[in-house]
């Protein structure tokens, strides 16, 4: 991966914001991590406060963003992005997808820096194809409870778009599928999260529906590969980052439950409104023009992801991962 000298990540005390902050300054980067705590914590990022080139600022990227300096990379990554974080959170998820990515474009734009936009497999919806390709607009309800989300995302890429056609802005948007592993909120509604919480209390595991729905889940550290991969290159997208490893939410109950080595059972509950039945990207793109695909299989990730619950919850008594 080409070194960048200095990057911004906005969210970047976040799940996948800490991942990529790491990552950056393993490769060599001078890093700056933005964030408003709205979702994330210190914590996640405590553990690099040490790092020659880290620097921790507390901003909201919806007021106003002012980093000093050189910089050639933006990673837009702050938004809330559980479906409890957003349903709680609805106008500051609307403000950060439009005004935040409003900022975190001129701030791009002001620097000469290459642009990457955090988007989402919920730009496609409740699709009506299967895989979802890039080119699927998806079926998505602008006025449902997750209408905020996806719509604050929809607006993110055409603002991303509108900066690279009218200021030439170099700028690549992509499309991230649900994404698991250490430093996931043990309450933050997902389902892997909260899975892995009830099977390692014992408590029932509550799967949505009949459980029939399908995910395709990635580890962390795959996702984050593809995303520096996309920001090292000359794509500009939407490119899709996912495991093309379709399977159903039951399934993914029970493996997790078989992983934490748990006797919880499974309880069925009522699905939430507008909730996709399914979900899996179509990776043809990422694979053609920069050989990612996942290299972590399911049972490596959750192996190291219930290992990182354990630990936290023997920590914390919030059970933060
Ligand atoms: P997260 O909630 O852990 O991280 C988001 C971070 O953004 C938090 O640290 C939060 O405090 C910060 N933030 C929110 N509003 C802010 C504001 N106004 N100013 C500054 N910081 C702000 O979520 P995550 O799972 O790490 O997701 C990160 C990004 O990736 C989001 O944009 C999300 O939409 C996208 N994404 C994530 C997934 C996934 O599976 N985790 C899938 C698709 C897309």
């Amino acid at each position: 991966m080409p070194t960048f000298q200095h990057a911004v990540v906005t969210g970047g005390a976040g799940f996948l914001g800490s991942h990529l902050c790491e990552r950056l300054l393993d490769a060599g980067s001078q890093v700056t991590c933005l964030d408003n705590f709205l979702t994330g914590v210190p914590d996640n990022v405590a553990h690099l406060r040490s790092r020659q080139g880290f620097r921790l600022i507390k901003a909201d990227v919806t007021e106003f963003i002012h980093v000093p300096g050189a910089v050639d990379l933006v990673l837009h990554f702050a938004s809330p992005a559980s479906p409890a974080d957003y349903l709680r959170l609805p106008i500051e998820t609307m403000k950060v997808g439009s005004i935040g990515t409003l900022h975190a474009l001129g701030l791009a734009k002001e620097k000469g820096a290459r642009f990457v936009l955090a988007s989402t497999s919920e730009a496609y919806g409740d699709p009506q194809v299967h895989p979802q390709p890039e080119d699927y607009w998806g079926h998505v309800n602008p006025v449902g409870p997750r209408g905020v989300y996806d719509e604050a995302k929809r607006f993110a890429e055409a603002l991303t778009m509108a900066y690279r056609t009218a200021h030439h802005q170099d700028a690549a948007i992509v499309r991230i599928f649900n994404t698991y592993g250490p430093r996931m909120r043990a309450d933050d509604g997902r389902a892997i999260p909260t899975f892995i919480n009830q099977a390692l209390r014992g408590q029932p595991v509550t799967v949505a529906g009949d459980g029939s729905q399908t995910r395709s889940v990635c580890f962390v550290d795959d996702t984050i590969r593809g995303v520096l991969a996309v920001a090292a290159s000359d794509l500009s997208g939407p490119v899709n980052i996912g495991s093309p490893d379709e399977m159903t939410v039951l399934e993914l109950a029970n493996s997790i439950i078989a992983a934490a080595g748990s006797a919880s059972t499974i309880e069925f509950v009522p699905r939430p409104t507008d909730d996709p039945m399914v979900r899996r990207p179509d990776t043809t793109l990422v694979t053609r023009e920069l050989g990612w695909a996942p290299a972590v299989d399911l049972a490596q990730g959750l192996a190291i992801t219930i290992q990182a619950f354990r630990d936290a919850s023997g920590n914390n008594a919030e059970g933060r991962a």
